[in-house]
């Protein structure tokens, strides 16, 4: 089942992506994840990223194209994944469509996670992360706050901040997302496959009404 999420920055699109590939035993392929790995492993597309996200704009598409080329092509993804954040233009939405037609699988369902925009910065500048990379559990200062202050519910490391989460960066990333990643919403809603859902609520809610529209959009 291949599922690809798309939403602006701070709508929860990686707390609801990690449940529902969870839940459907496929996996999650976030590109913002995918991209600070690289970075913190200093490889090639990583040195090629970080002056990019250090700013708030786009990587090079050729970056995440031939990133997701290699992931969608493993055997890991056999069975389907669920994409967040990759496409991010129409240039990375047209790749995808390529890559997919070589695999031969279709997109069965592209779900745009709606928040209303003036709750957006709130929710990205009190967000936090789970250290360890093999967790990287989503946190919220007043929204999802941890058990104890600072450390995972999930594994116990100590949560940060991530660089591009720093008010100063967030308008710009908002706009980026409104100017490139936005045109995707109506890219996908030719199709029939795409199903938006308000990101607006409790997280409980949204990943019950998620999962239902995942059943009925393709059978998951
Ligand atoms: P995210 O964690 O999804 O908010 O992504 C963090 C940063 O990684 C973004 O601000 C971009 O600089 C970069 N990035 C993530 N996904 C993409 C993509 N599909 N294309 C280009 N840049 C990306």
């Amino acid at each position: 089942m291949q599922i690809l999420f798309l939403g602006a920055p701070g709508a929860g699109k990686g707390t609801q992506c990690k449940r529902v590939a969870k839940q459907l035993n496929i996996p999650h392929l976030s590109s913002g994840d995918l991209l600070r790995e690289a970075v913190k492993a200093g490889t090639e597309a990583g040195v090629k990223a970080k002056s990019f996200m250090d700013q708030g704009v786009l990587v090079p598409d050729d970056v995440l194209i031939a990133m997701f080329r290699d992931k969608l092509s493993s055997s890991d993804c056999a069975k389907g994944f669920l994409l967040d954040g990759f496409p991010r233009n129409l240039a990375q939405a047209e790749a995808l469509d390529a890559m997919l037609k070589e695999i031969k699988k279709d997109l069965l369902c592209v779900v745009d996670l709606k928040v209303d925009p003036s709750l957006l910065t709130e929710r990205i500048t009190g967000r936090r992360v789970c250290t360890n990379k093999a967790c990287l559990t989503p946190f919220h200062i007043k929204f999802q706050p941890p058990a104890k202050e600072g450390h995972c519910d999930t594994c116990g490391s100590t949560l940060m901040t991530r660089d591009d989460d720093k008010e100063e960066l967030v308008a710009k990333r908002l706009t980026t997302y409104n100017e490139q990643t936005a045109p995707l919403i109506e890219y996908y809603g030719k199709r029939s496959i795409l199903k938006t859902i308000n990101g607006d609520g409790e997280p409980e809610a949204i990943f019950t009404e998620l999962l239902a529209a995942l059943q009925s959009k393709c059978h998951a």
